[in-house]
C-alpha cells in the first residue's frame, strides 16, 4: 500500500500519524514544451519523482509543488506563464522558511526546469544562513544527471538533453502517455559551444520550442531515467540518515 505523503491530501491527524521529519519540494514550470509535451512537464516529473522517493524512505513529507517557475528565456512561445527570478526567490525562501518553522528542518529539492536552479541555489543558501541548523540539498538538472547516471549509449541523439528533447520525452512518455502528441514531435540541436556558459533565449535555438530530438524519445528510457533518478534522491537520504545528517569538519577557528 502506498503511504499517504503528499501535504495536499493530509489532515493534521495524519500528519501527526506520520511522523515526518524530513520534506520533499518539487520545483516545476508553466511552459511551452514543444509540439508534443504538456506545459506542466516540469512540475509533473519534479513531483512525481518526489512522490516516488517518498514512498521509498521514511517520514518524508511531500511539500505541495511549485507549479511555476522562471521562463522568461522561453516566453516566445505559447502558454508560457512565468515568474520573474527575484519572486521566485521570495516563494521558495517562504516555503524553506515555514517548514523550517513548523518543525521539518531537512528539505530535499527536486527541480524539473533550467530557470529555476539559480533561484533555487540563492534562496537555499539564504535560508540555510538564516537557519543554520536547517538541511537543504537540491536535485538541480535531473535531465544531466540522468544522462550521467545510465549507461552510454542510452541515449541516441545530444546524450538525450534539450527541452523536451529525447530525455524529457522518454520521462514523460513513461509517466504521463496520455498527455503527449507524438506525431507532432519535432526538435533541433543547437550548434552551442560550451566552454562557456550561453545565456541563450529559446528562440534563438529552436523554432519548434523543442531542442534535442524529441522523436528518439520512448517510455522504455523515460522508466530507465526515473528509476535512476528516483535511486539517487533515495541513496542521497539513507546516507545522510546513516550519518545523522551531519556533514564536514567543524574546524576551531
Ligand atoms: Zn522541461
Amino acid at each position: 500500500m502506498r503511504k499517504k505523503a503528499l501535504h495536499q491530501e493530509m489532515t493534521y491527524t495524519d500528519f501527526k500519524e506520520g511522523r515526518f521529519d524530513k520534506a520533499i519540494l518539487a520545483v516545476g514550470s508553466a511552459e511551452n514544451h514543444g509540439f508534443h509535451l504538456p506545459f506542466g512537464t516540469d512540475a509533473l516529473v519534479a513531483q512525481a519523482i518526489a512522490q516516488e522517493v517518498a514512498q521509498r524512505v521514511n517520514g518524508m513529507l511531500v511539500l505541495p509543488p511549485v507549479t511555476y517557475g522562471v521562463s522568461e528565456h522561453y516566453g516566445h512561445f505559447p502558454f508560457t506563464l512565468t515568474l520573474r527570478p527575484e519572486i521566485l526567490i521570495e516563494v521558495l525562501k517562504d516555503i524553506f522558511r515555514s517548514s523550517i518553522r513548523q518543525g521539518i528542518q531537512r528539505i530535499i529539492i527536486v527541480n524539473g526546469h533550467d530557470g529555476n536552479i539559480a533561484p533555487i541555489e540563492i534562496a537555499a543558501r539564504s535560508v540555510k544562513v538564516e537557519y543554520p541548523q536547517a538541511f537543504l540539498a537540491s536535485l538541480d538538472a535531473w535531465w544531466v544527471t540522468a544522462g550521467e547516471l545510465l549507461p552510454p549509449g542510452t541515449f541516441e541523439v545530444w546524450g538525450g538533453l534539450g527541452h523536451a528533447g529525447e530525455g524529457e520525452t522518454s520521462i514523460v512518455l513513461h509517466l504521463f502517455p496520455e498527455l503527449c502528441r507524438m506525431e507532432n514531435a519535432r526538435g533541433v540541436v543547437p550548434d552551442l559551444p560550451s566552454e562557456l556558459t550561453i545565456k541563450w533565449k529559446f528562440d534563438e535555438l529552436t523554432p519548434y520550442g523543442a531542442t534535442g530530438d524529441p522523436t528518439r524519445g520512448t517510455p522504455e528510457k523515460g522508466k530507465k531515467m526515473f528509476e535512476v533518478l528516483v535511486d539517487w534522491v533515495v541513496r542521497f537520504v539513507q546516507e545522510m540518515e546513516k550519518r545523522n545528517w551531519r556533514y564536514g569538519e567543524l574546524l576551531k577557528i
